[in-house]
């Protein structure tokens, strides 16, 4: 099999370096409604190519989230320009399909002649001209410390510690199953470069607004569960945001409260979002219970043990709908055991 022919392999290493090496202008674009990984990512690799003297510009379609101001660098994140910007390459990190960059972000890139997409969703369906997917890779942010180590390229501070973050908050501190013996290895490389390890995850976990607190009140009085205990769910309605002048990071990683249930195996937390859209969030404990699948049944994606939906509204048809088909994959599980 001819690696230039099939466009479902992945990239060398030495051929995205090759790629990052012989262009100068670069636009990184993550996901919209960015986490830890999307921004972690941008960061990581925007700070090497910034120290190899390249142009970059870092956009992303809902701007920098205030939880992720604290990384080093991140005043570097944009929303994105009016026009095209002139660049030669756009890079796509962390991101499951082509329009979860957005529109605007995707207008912004739109003048780049090579695409790259460098990647840890199993849905991704290589969207680039050249793709860098890993589906075992618990983070993008790990991708990206394993081609720069690998091409020896530089990694800056603020590489560093985007890399650390990325990973950190895309393993639930170092839990989930993806968490492996390279992972743990690549955080002890880091802190060996300097990494304040106590500094950088207060920073990360230590510093919740008030209103994180109160959202998850409210969470709390619409939590549910399956009479069997295998399935709980809580939601956010439009009433509860404009109340509490919520922003969109303030709900990120809360469902792994309900997911840290004895007896729950699949959680679900569902988001009426400002354009009447839902947002499903799920997480699973076990891989019979893949929500990728499910996901992907209502045009969503993810991984295995998390995964998300973007959905037509309102709320409770949406949430009748994804409950069902839970339902049903949860009924099938207990057949096949
Ligand atoms: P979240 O629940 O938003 O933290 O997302 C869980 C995982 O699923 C992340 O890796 C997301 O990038 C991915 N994901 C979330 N929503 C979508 C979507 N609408 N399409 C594809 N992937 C998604
Ligand atoms: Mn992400
Ligand atoms: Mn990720």
């Amino acid at each position: 099999m001819s690696e230039t022919t099939d466009t479902h392999a992945n990239a060398t290493f030495e051929q995205i370096g090759e790629v990052l090496r012989s262009h100068q202008s670069f636009v990184l674009i993550s996901h919209v409604r960015p986490d830890g990984d999307a921004i972690g990512s941008q960061l990581a690799l925007g700070f090497s190519l910034k120290a190899m003297g390249k142009s970059v510009r870092l956009i992303n379609e809902d701007g920098l989230p205030e939880n992720l101001a604290f990384l080093p660098g991140s005043e570097f994140i944009e929303s994105p320009p009016a026009g095209p910007l002139d660049v030669e390459v756009a890079i796509a990190l962390d991101t499951a399909t082509k329009p979860r960059l957005g529109d605007a972000a995707l207008h912004a890139a739109s003048k780049a002649k090579l695409w790259l997409n460098i990647d840890h969703h199993i849905s991704n369906p290589k969207y680039g001209d050249l793709n860098l997917i890993d589906a075992t890779s618990p983070a993008t942010g790990e991708i990206l410390y394993d081609l720069i180590t690998a091409l020896d390229l530089p990694l800056p501070d603020e590489t560093r510690d985007a890399i650390y973050v990325a990973v950190s908050t895309d393993t639930g501190s170092f839990q989930y199953p993806s968490t492996t013996a390279r992972t743990y290895e690549m955080a002890a490389d880091l802190v060996r470069r300097g990494l304040d390890v106590g500094t950088i995850n207060s920073l990360t976990y230590d510093e919740n607004p008030y209103r994180r607190l109160e959202l998850m009140r409210a969470l709390l009085n619409t939590l549910e569960r399956s009479p069997d205990g295998i399935v709980a769910h809580w939601e956010l309605r439009e009433e509860t945001r404009l109340d509490l002048a919520l922003r969109p990071e303030d709900s990120e990683g809360l469902i792994d409260v309900i997911r840290a249930i004895r007896g729950v195996r699949l959680a679900v937390f569902f988001e009426e979002l400002p354009d009447g859209k839902v947002r499903v969030s799920m997480r699973s404990k076990d891989r019979e219970l893949d929500v990728c699948k499910i996901a992907s049944a209502f045009g969503g994606g993810g991984h295995a043990l998390a995964a998300g939906i973007r959905m037509k509204g309102p709320l409770d048809e949406a949430k009748a709908l994804v409950l069902t088909a839970i339902r049903e994959r949860v009924e099938e599980t207990r057949k096949q055991s």
